[in-house]
Parts: C-alpha cells; sequence; structure tokens
C-alpha cells in the first residue's frame, strides 16, 4: 500500500467506539496508523449495535438488529471477527392488524383482510394512480413523506398501514419528513399482484432462500463489535466521555478536566450535540442544528418460561392498541441469547419517543406486557411465565430525515470540516438511508482510508457501488446502486 508518511504521523481522535469509530479505527490499524485514539463515554463497545445481558441471563439488542450488507469490507470483516460463529435465518417478517397476522410486505397480502378494507386498499391505489396518469406521466414531486405515502399507496393503504405505522416508528409525524432518504426511485403499487392475490388467495411472503440475514451466534448483535473492539483494545479509551471540542487549539474536552489533542477528528457523536460543544461555532452554524430532529427509544426485552412458539423473525404493528411498532422474537436470531433455549424463549419490544409522542418511563413495561396481551403474541394466562423484564432507554435513535435536514447539513459539515472534524456514522451524518451497521462500519472504513491515502468517501455521499465492484476509497464514482428496503424500518421504505 502506497501511504504518505506524514499522514501515518498525525494524531488522529475517533470520538465514539460504536460501528462507525470501530470501522475508522480497525481501518487505520490495518493502514498502519501509528497514532490515533479512541474515546467512548460508556464502558464498552458497541453503540446504538450493542446488547445488553439482564439480571436473570437474557440477551437483548438495542431494538431488532437485522444484518443487510452492502458492502464486501463488511463481509469480509464479519467472516474474520464471527468465523462460523454464527446464525444464518430466513427473513419472516409479519404485520398485526385487525386481529390478525399478515405476511409483510403489507400491500401484497392484504387478502386476509375484511372485505371492505380489502376494497379500500384496492380502491385507493386505483384512485392514486389514475391521479398520476392524469399528471400526464411526469414523474410526481412529492414534498412530504405524507404527500408520498397517500400519492402511492392510495387512502386505504395510508389509513391501515403506512399512516399510523410511521407515526410510531419515527416519532414524528410524516408530514414532517421529507422524500428525499427514499433516493431518486419513487415507489410504485403493483396492483395487478395485489390484485391477483387476492382474486387467487395468494399468500406473498417475502421471505425465501434467497432472503436471509446473519447474526452472531454469541452475545447477540452486540457479540459482532465486542470482537472489533478486543482488536483494538489498547487503542479505546472508555469511560471518557467528551463535553466539548476546542476547534482554535484542537483539543478534545473531556468530563474529567483532561483533554485529547488532534490534527484531525472522526467524530461519531450527533452532530447537533457536537456543534453545540465546539467553542468557536458561529451562531448560524449552532442555530442550523435547530433544523435537526431525531427520535429516542424505549426498548423492551422480555423473557418466557416456554418453549418459543413460532418461526416468526419480528413484526410490525401500526395499530393503537399497544405502544410498540415492532417486536422480534430474538431467541428465534440465536439459542444463545436466552439461558436455556429449549425451554425459553425471548421478545424484543421497540418503543419510539419524542415531544411529539411522549412515552412514560415508568409504566412502559407494563403497557408492553399488555400490549402484549392485547396483540395475541401472550395470552393472559401466559402472563405468569414471564420470567425477565429489561428496559433500554436511548435517547439518540432515529435521525429523522426532515424536510430541511439536507439544508442544514450542507452548512454543518463544511465548517466542520474546515476545522478538520469529519461527522460520520447513524448521528454524525444524519442521514436515516445510510444509517445502518454496514454503512457505519463503511463510512468509518472510509474516511480513515480518506484522511490517510487520499482516497474519496462513496458511502457518506450516498455512492453504494455493487458488491463486485468495491474496494475501499479506490473507485472511480460510477452510478450508485440504491438500497433496498432496510429491515429495520422496511415499510417506511417498503416500497
Ligand atoms: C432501534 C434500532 C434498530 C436498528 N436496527 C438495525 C438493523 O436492523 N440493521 C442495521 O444494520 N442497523 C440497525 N440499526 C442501526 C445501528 O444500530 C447503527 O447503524 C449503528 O449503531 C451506528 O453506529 P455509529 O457508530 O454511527 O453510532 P452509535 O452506535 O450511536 O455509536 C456512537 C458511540 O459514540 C459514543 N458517544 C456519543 N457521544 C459521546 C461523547 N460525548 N463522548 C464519548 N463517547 C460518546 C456512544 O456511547 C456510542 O458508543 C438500528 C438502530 C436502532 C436504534
Amino acid at each position: 500500500m502506497v501511504h504518505d508518511a506524514r499522514s501515518l504521523r498525525k494524531k488522529i481522535v475517533i470520538l465514539g467506539a460504536g460501528p462507525t469509530g470501530l470501522g475508522a479505527a480497525y481501518r487505520l490499524k490495518e493502514l498502519g496508523q501509528e497514532a490515533f485514539v479512541v474515546l467512548e463515554g460508556r464502558e464498552s463497545a458497541g453503540g446504538l449495535a450493542s446488547s445488553e445481558t439482564s439480571a436473570n441471563g437474557f440477551i437483548y439488542d438495542i431494538g431488532g438488529h437485522v444484518l443487510f450488507s452492502h458492502f464486501r469490507y463488511f463481509d469480509e470483516l464479519f467472516d474474520r471477527m464471527l468465523g462460523d460463529e454464527y446464525q444464518e435465518l430466513q427473513r419472516e417478517a409479519w404485520v398485526w392488524m385487525m386481529d390478525r397476522f399478515l405476511p409483510y410486505p403489507f400491500q401484497n397480502n392484504i387478502k386476509d383482510l375484511p372485505p371492505e378494507a380489502v376494497l379500500k386498499c384496492v380502491l385507493g391505489v386505483i384512485a392514486a394512480q389514475k391521479a398520476q396518469l392524469k399528471s400526464g406521466g411526469e414523474k410526481p414531486a412529492y414534498k412530504t413523506f405524507e404527500d408520498l405515502i397517500h400519492g402511492v399507496f392510495g387512502e386505504g393503504i395510508a389509513e391501515y398501514f403506512m399512516m399510523p405505522y410511521n407515526f410510531k416508528v419515527w416519532a414524528h409525524p410524516p408530514k414532517m419528513l421529507g422524500t428525499h432518504w427514499i433516493g431518486e426511485r419513487v415507489p410504485v403499487v403493483d396492483l395487478e399482484r395485489m390484485i391477483t392475490n387476492v382474486v387467487m388467495n395468494r399468500a406473498d411472503v417475502s421471505w425465501g432462500p434467497n432472503n436471509t440475514f446473519k447474526y452472531p451466534r454469541h452475545g447477540g448483535t452486540g457479540g459482532l463489535f465486542l470482537r472489533v473492539a478486543e482488536t483494538l483494545e489498547d487503542r479505546i479509551r472508555y469511560g471518557a466521555q467528551v463535553t466539548g471540542v476546542d476547534a482554535r487549539r484542537k483539543r478534545v474536552l473531556l468530563a474529567d478536566g483532561s483533554d485529547e489533542e488532534y490534527d484531525e477528528l472522526i467524530s461519531t457523536m450527533p452532530v447537533d450535540r457536537l456543534v453545540q460543544s465546539v467553542t468557536d461555532a458561529p451562531a448560524e452554524i449552532v442555530e442550523a442544528t435547530s433544523l435537526l430532529h431525531h427520535s429516542g427509544s424505549a426498548i423492551i426485552g422480555v423473557g418466557v418460561n416456554q418453549p418459543a412458539p413460532t418461526t416468526k423473525c419480528w413484526m410490525y404493528f401500526p395499530e393503537a392498541n399497544c405502544p410498540y411498532y415492532r417486536v422480534t422474537y430474538l431467541s428465534n436470531y440465536s439459542p444463545e441469547v436466552v439461558p436455556d433455549a429449549t425451554r425459553q424463549y425471548s421478545l424484543l419490544a421497540e418503543v419510539s419517543r419524542s415531544s411529539y409522542k411522549p412515552v412514560n418511563l415508568e409504566t412502559v413495561v407494563d403497557e408492553v406486557l399488555t400490549g402484549f396481551v392485547n396483540t395475541k403474541l401472550l395470552s393472559p394466562a401466559d402472563r405468569k411465565d414471564v420470567v425477565d423484564t429489561h428496559l433500554i432507554t436511548r435517547e439518540y435513535t432515529y435521525p429523522i430525515p426532515t424536510i430541511r435536514r439536507d439544508d442544514a447539513l450542507s452548512v454543518i459539515q463544511p465548517w466542520l470540516e474546515s476545522r478538520d472534524i469529519y461527522s460520520r456514522g447513524r448521528f454524525g451524518a444524519w442521514k436515516y438511508e445510510i444509517g445502518n451497521m454496514d454503512h457505519s462500519v463503511q463510512m468509518g472504513a472510509e474516511i480513515a482510508d480518506r484522511l490517510v491515502r487520499g482516497r474519496p468517501e462513496l458511502c457518506w455521499k450516498d455512492q453504494i457501488l455493487p458488491k463486485k465492484d468495491q474496494e475501499l476509497g479506490l473507485n472511480p464514482l460510477r452510478e450508485p446502486a440504491r438500497r433496498p428496503g432496510s429491515p429495520e424500518t422496511a415499510p417506511a421504505s417498503a416500497l
């Protein structure tokens, strides 16, 4: 590898040991960078992709994490870290509504709904498509996500599924979201397929042999990132809570009163907090952070003293009879996440929260258990077999792709770079569309490559190449391959 000897000597500080910070550090080590350190506020690595063990020995992730990799670098890292210690699973996803399960995706499986609901969904799509035709075949320019939902899916699907589900996931009204994050490809509903499935009474499932995902056998999702962190043991400082950045003197300020000098800073903390903590940030840059919205989560793990009742992976819940938008049968991912998989299973419920959708953390666990009964995941009698509950809360879990998000980022990011600060990752970049684990690791590795070898970043610029063409930072920019719907909020992009 060709390196610039000066770049190898400069000091790089990485803020955060989540997937992005770990990706950056791992790559710097690979490139032979001498001077770098990772500052992590918590006592362990993994960030939002870490896992927690409850007092009763159940392991829970911070929300259902499903791995879909767009990157060869990520695949190779996964293989190197885990060898054959992973499970390969079929993505079995369902939607619960009107007291029944429909296979996901919703729009292809409405046949099991009451006839009046089926009719409303079908007529809604027809009306939406007629309206599109009237516009003379012009590509519709939807300003808000709510407009897109109505314009593409029609009134029925919007009312039953898309609107309530998306409010539950984002904890923000869909009219606050833009459409830029969905990409150039405006979704279309396949009306013929939808009607054929209804008339022929045909189930149309999205899973099958080609629709699989990997999950670490040990330690939950976090098991992967703990292994990455182990390879960087001497480079990560835990309990190093960063309180500010003195960009003029190029120092990171820590809660214990110490500071850390840098030549270049890779930050993975939320970019709004970062900017607000930089000592000489101009007022207009700080002001721009007010355009960035986020939600937080309450994640509730539940252990049950019964054998697993189903092979389902995860389920979406659009209705108001439960507080969660998604529940995962986590013990179906790996038997190692419960103390005894022959007679126990676990569920993981995700509840979003924000000022638009407050959640009472004192009562949320009970509300989730009541929701399990309402949505028939548990019977009233099963509640006596609940042997574990575990609540995880985080303030920043979804960067909301609001209409003016990119206006804010377009002034914040160049200013940070002018101060040798590179803000990357789920909340560092604040781009939901590249906010998954694989994107995060790749973004970290690519900024490392850029700082040491001067290679262009692609993922952060939303340029995702087909895997066969990938070699870190070496590719000329080509037509980007759009990401397929992320498993994380599939119905939002389900499209
Ligand atoms: C509910 C939920 C479901 C998800 N599902 C999926 C999925 O199905 N598939 C998928 O691929 N991805 C999923 N993700 C996304 C995945 O968790 C992220 O892609 C990934 O964790 C982002 O990594 P990151 O390093 O950018 O940020 P983070 O994971 O947030 O890590 C940032 C790190 O910085 C540290 N830090 C922050 N501030 C400071 C400070 N001031 N001082 C010191 N340290 C600090 C934090 O402690 C943390 O360790 C999901 C996320 C959530 C919340």
